[in-house]
Parts: C-alpha cells; structure tokens; sequence
C-alpha cells in the first residue's frame, strides 16, 4: 500500500535532507534476525555458544539476579561489523535481545541510513544483564563482563567496531575524554586475536535526548560507510 504523505511532510524532509539530517525519516520496520538463522562454521558457533554459556554460569551478579533474560547478542555473527552498547533496558530484558527498544529503532534508521540492516552488523552490549532502572552499569559490573565481552569480540572479530556510547568507549579504548572528542576518528586495536578499527559514536538514546548532535552522528556513519568500502565488506 503506498502511504499518501502530506505537504508538511514533505517540507520537513526537504529540510532534513538540506541540513543532512536523514536520521529521522525511514519507516522501515524494525529488523531482527537472531544468530540462529545464520550458517555458521560449527567451531565458531560452538564458541558463541561457550560464551552465552559462561555467561550464564556467572555466579553472584546482581544484575544477573534482578534480570528477566539473558541478552546476549543479536545480528549476524559473520558480520564484519560489530557494534556495542551500554547494557539491556526493559524491553530487550523482556525480549532477550539487544536493542529492541525505541534507542534500537533509532539505532535501526542509523544503520538503514547507511544501507545497513541487522543481517550486516553484529550488535552486542558491554553488559548482558539489565541494570535496575536502567541506570548505567557501575564500573565493577563492567569489569565483571568485560572479559566476556573481549571473548565475544575475538570470536566475532570484526573489521569494523562501533563503539555507541561514553561507558562503550571507556570500557575498550579506556579514553579518558569526553565522548565529543573522540567521536569521529579511527582508532586501530588489537584485542585478543582481533585486529580491528575501532570508531566510538554517540549511543542512539543520547541523540534521542540530544538531538542536535545527530549532526555529527551523521558524520560518523558516513565515516562508517566510507570504510566499508575502503575494506570491501
Ligand atoms: N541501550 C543499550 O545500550 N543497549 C540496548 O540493548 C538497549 C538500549
């Protein structure tokens, strides 16, 4: 069915077009593909599988106890993109799935506004418990799943690696500047096994709250595109 759109619309794409602002308009739906759809090599699935299942085995979390589900990942494991948030809200709690929330919708449009969906990306989260009240994970919680996390990015390993967010960055790149200076470049990282380039972005729920700086997101998933390319992925 083709959706009439009105001239208010119109106007208002025309001018978030002029200003490069095509985060905002795209009524794709919500894309989910959960790793069990994908082919994977057996020993990759098998150490996925390993992973999810130390995780589960942590013992004396409470993040862990006051959680509904695990989320532990979703998109597509053989993705050469791979990108990490902060820890799971109400939503992906209920579902078991990172990113299914509205920060995952805008998080969605990012990606589609670079011709990216989630059977191209990989999407995890640097905890895989839902903090109470969504606050941030403390950073002795960050520190009890970070070497899970590292594991996560080494069997995935990634040409590309997201970084969405202030608590994302500091936890792999240990930066101690604020997010707005380190956006927007390339840093190149060895972890583990994994050499990867590493761009740190706002996290979609941030632009939710500030969204000026789409702007500047914007400039990121360009840079994002660009590379890419560059890499032929
Ligand atoms: N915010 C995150 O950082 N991760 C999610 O999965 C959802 C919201």
């Amino acid at each position: 069915m083709i959706k009439k759109i009105n001239t208010k619309t119109i106007k208002l794409i025309k001018f978030y077009n002029f200003i490069n602002y095509n985060l905002i308009y795209n009524n794709a739906a919500i894309n989910r593909y959960k790793k069990d759809t994908f082919e994977l090599p057996a020993d990759k699935a098998e150490k996925l599988q390993k992973l999810k299942q130390s995780i589960y085995n942590i013992k004396n979390c409470n993040l862990k106890k006051n959680a509904t589900n695990i989320v532990f990942a979703d998109g597509n494991p053989k993705a050469k993109i791979m990108l990490i948030g902060e820890g799971p809200g109400s939503n992906e709690d209920l579902e078991g799935l990172p990113f299914v929330g509205r920060a995952g919708a805008l998080l969605d449009k990012m990606l589609a506004s670079i011709n990216l969906d989630r059977k191209q990306v990989y999407i995890t989260n640097l905890v895989n418990y839902r903090p109470p009240e969504n606050r941030t994970p403390t950073a002795e919680e960050v520190e009890r799943y970070l070497p899970y996390l590292k594991k996560h990015i080494e069997i995935i390993d990634p040409k590309i690696l997201v970084l969405l967010g202030s608590s994302a960055m500091n936890a792999i790149i240990n930066q101690k500047e604020v997010i707005s200076k380190v956006r927007g470049k390339w840093i190149e990282k060895i972890i583990g096994k994994c050499k990867t380039s590493i761009i740190v972005t706002f996290h979609p729920a941030f632009l939710m709250r500030q969204p000026a700086q789409k702007k500047m997101a914007w400039v990121d998933l360009k840079m994002i595109r660009e590379k890419k390319v560059k890499l032929k992925i």
